[in-house]
């Protein structure tokens, strides 16, 4: 059975804990060196042939920095890729095929980026061998039997182009400089610009220099470039951060409609369930632990793949790949908090900002209620929000409570903090409960949102999710009558988003105080929320607010503007995104139930 022993070098503190995993360890005690302290790396080094998987240090060691996992027998020789002593472990890859979509799901860090970066060419596998570089007759030989052999043999002789759209499109502008026209004319091998400009919504910022972008338009316009380029396998890792769920939809017709034909491959990695199932023809799943290892699963059909995830067991392989399944509710509720204490309530209201013209229709917010928002940027969300605190007034109308205080989650969070400090000392600030281990918000927040293996970490140090998770654990542990998130879903994997949805639900029930999340994962948006308001109109001209409606009519309007419509999937409840045209989209539109027909009807 091959062991893995992993140390995470942020965590390790050697100068700080006094060794304890040496200290402890019963085969060092008696000689054998199954852990050793390493002068030139400064940290120690488990030697994972001597170890014998006692637990022992991993429990010793006061920062949680080291691992130890037992895997299945038959992983033996099959790591694809291992980033160095003690560090993390790939084994399989995604398999790319020609003229079909492959989604790629799994938690942050079991390797997604890895395995494209490999299939990309940009980071050549070493086959889990450290002592020597693997040439490409071994790494050849090591996929015999698989589509990844030719992959790799085409790929070898420079015989493959990939392009590869990369995770953190807002490092881009650091490094491309130009319009959007420009850049894209530039890139257009496919004589495919005035396509695209359409598709992808281009029209608008055509001219804009790219440092002027939002993240959406940013992302956009990363997408046309990628897809005007000929290329035999098209890469997409997280297309859909920063977009809206109108703009998802589009983009997801646009990476179907550009890669999918004439040999082409088309692999696309991403959290939204609703996006990867429309755009997937089928879906391989990254399981394992997350820093630790990762395991590619063989590819499924795609309702069946996210089935497998959702329930959390893979019946090919006989591997439970979490302890609990993930359900979603069948019927949403039909009715709203009317029982509940109303926390705030507004007439009509209107304002006007510079160009920008909004109206609100009247409403009320209840005690323990999480309102979902939808709808794109620019639509007056945050100046709504900004009447009810009372920071501004409108110009027709009234807020009937002027003094409850708000706090927010911002959709930008890497420039919030200063780098320097640490997750403790930000999350201190917002409240002395949230790192007291023995409060309520520590374990049913910080501890679920896994972030007490953080506390000591610098901001500067965190990775996109992580610091989400932050900004959100600050948010929610500042005592507030209303909490406004703005897209908590952003760089967060399904079961992070899930586990992110019941916190806020949990504060709001025992605070008795209220959220408005600001959300474009519709399934998410199906989760969360007791109602919804919709936010439509024209994003920096004008822009109208409904009441918070019901959940299943606010749905409707909303994916009425989207002209989708949504079905249940029978056994994880999910909602589905129909195919256009489908015998059910049909149906549901012309019966107007665009959200999703009940069960059994
Ligand atoms: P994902 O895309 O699924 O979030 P990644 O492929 O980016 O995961 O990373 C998987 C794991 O490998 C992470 O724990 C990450 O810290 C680690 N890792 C990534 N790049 C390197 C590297 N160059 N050196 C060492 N570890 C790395
Ligand atoms: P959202 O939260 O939906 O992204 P906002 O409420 O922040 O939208 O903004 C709606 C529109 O109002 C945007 O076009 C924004 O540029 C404009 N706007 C916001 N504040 C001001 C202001 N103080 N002066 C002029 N225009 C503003
Ligand atoms: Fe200390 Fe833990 Fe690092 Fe061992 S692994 S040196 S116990 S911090």
């Amino acid at each position: 059975m091959p062991r893995i022993a992993v140390l995470d070098k942020e965590l390790c503190k050697p100068s700080k804990c006094g060794l304890e995993c040496l200290r402890f360890c019963p085969l060092v005690r008696t000689g054998v060196k199954a852990i050793e302290f390493k002068e030139n790396m400064k940290r120690p080094v488990i030697h994972e042939n001597l170890c014998i998987g006692c637990g022992i240090c991993v429990k010793k060691c006061p920062f949680k920095a080291i691992t130890i996992v037992n895997l299945p027998a038959e992983l033996e020789g099959e790591c694809v890729h291992r980033y160095g002593v003690n560090a993390f472990r790939l084994y399989g890859l995604p398999i790319p095929k020609p003229r079909l979509v492959t989604g790629v799901i799994g938690k942050n860090g079991t390797g997604k980026t890895t395995s494209l970066k490999i299939l990309s060419g940009k980071l050549k596998p070493n086959l889990g061998d450290l002592s020597r570089e693997a040439s490409w007759d071994e790494i050849i030989r090591f996929f015999r039997g698989s589509e990844l052999q030719t992959y790799f043999k085409k790929l070898s002789e420079g015989k493959l182009r990939v392009v590869h759209k990369i995770q953190y499109v807002d490092l881009i502008p650091r490094y491309v400089k130009g319009t959007v026209s420009s850049l894209i004319e530039k890139a257009d091998e496919r004589g495919l610009v005035d396509c695209l400009k359409e598709d992808l919504g281009l029209v608008k910022i055509w001219d804009r220099d790219i440092k002027m972008l939002s993240g959406g338009e940013l992302q956009r316009f990363i997408i046309a470039t990628v897809l005007c380029k000929d290329a035999d396998l098209y890469l997409f890792d997280e297309p859909s951060s920063y977009l809206d769920a109108y703009e998802r939809v589009r983009i997801a017709k646009a990476i179907r409609r550009y890669t999918v034909g004439d040999n082409r491959m088309c692999i696309v990695v991403e959290h939204d369930l609703a996006v990867l199932d429309y755009i997937s023809d089928h879906i391989c799943i990254i399981f394992g632990e997350p820093g630790v290892y990762g395991i590619v699963s063989n590819p499924y059909g795609t309702g069946t793949g996210i089935n497998h995830f959702l329930e959390g067991f893979l019946p090919d392989l006989n591997m439970r790949i979490r302890s609990e399944p993930i359900r979603f509710r069948l019927k949403p509720p039909s009715t709203p908090r009317t029982v509940e204490q109303p926390l705030l309530e507004w007439s009509n209201l209107e304002k006007k900002l510079g160009e920008f013209h909004l109206t609100v229709s009247e409403g009320c917010i209840h005690e323990g209620e999480v309102i979902g928002v939808v709808g794109p940027n620019g639509i007056g969300k945050t100046t709504f929000v900004r009447m009810l605190s009372g920071e501004i007034s409108p110009d027709s109308g009234e807020v009937s409570e002027k003094t409850i205080k708000i706090s927010y989650k911002p959709q930008y969070v890497s420039s919030k903090y200063s780098e320097d400090l640490t997750v403790r000392d930000v999350l201190m600030r917002a409240s002395k409960d949230a790192i007291s281990t023995s409060s309520w918000f520590f374990q049913e927040i910080v501890v679920k949102l896994r972030l007490d293996r953080l506390l000591d970490r610098r901001i500067g140090d965190l990775s996109g999710g992580e610091l989400q998770k932050i900004a959100i654990a600050e948010c929610l542990a500042t005592q507030a009558d209303l909490y406004l998130l703005d897209e908590p879903s952003a760089y967060l994997d399904v079961e992070e988003r899930l586990a992110v949805a019941t916190s806020i639900r949990r504060v709001m029930e025992t605070r008795k105080a209220a959220a408005l999340v600001v959300e474009h994962d519709v399934i998410i948006v199906d989760f969360i929320s007791d109602s919804l308001m919709v936010f439509r109109g024209d994003p920096g001209v004008r822009g109208h607010a409904t009441s918070p409606l019901e959940l299943k009519n606010g749905m409707n309007i909303f994916l009425a503007d989207l002209q989708i419509t949504f079905r249940r999937d029978v056994r994880s409840g999910r909602p589905r995104i129909n195919k256009e045209g489908s015998y059910l989209d049909r149906y549901q539109k012309r019966i107007g139930e665009y959200y999703y027909v009940e069960l059994g009807k």
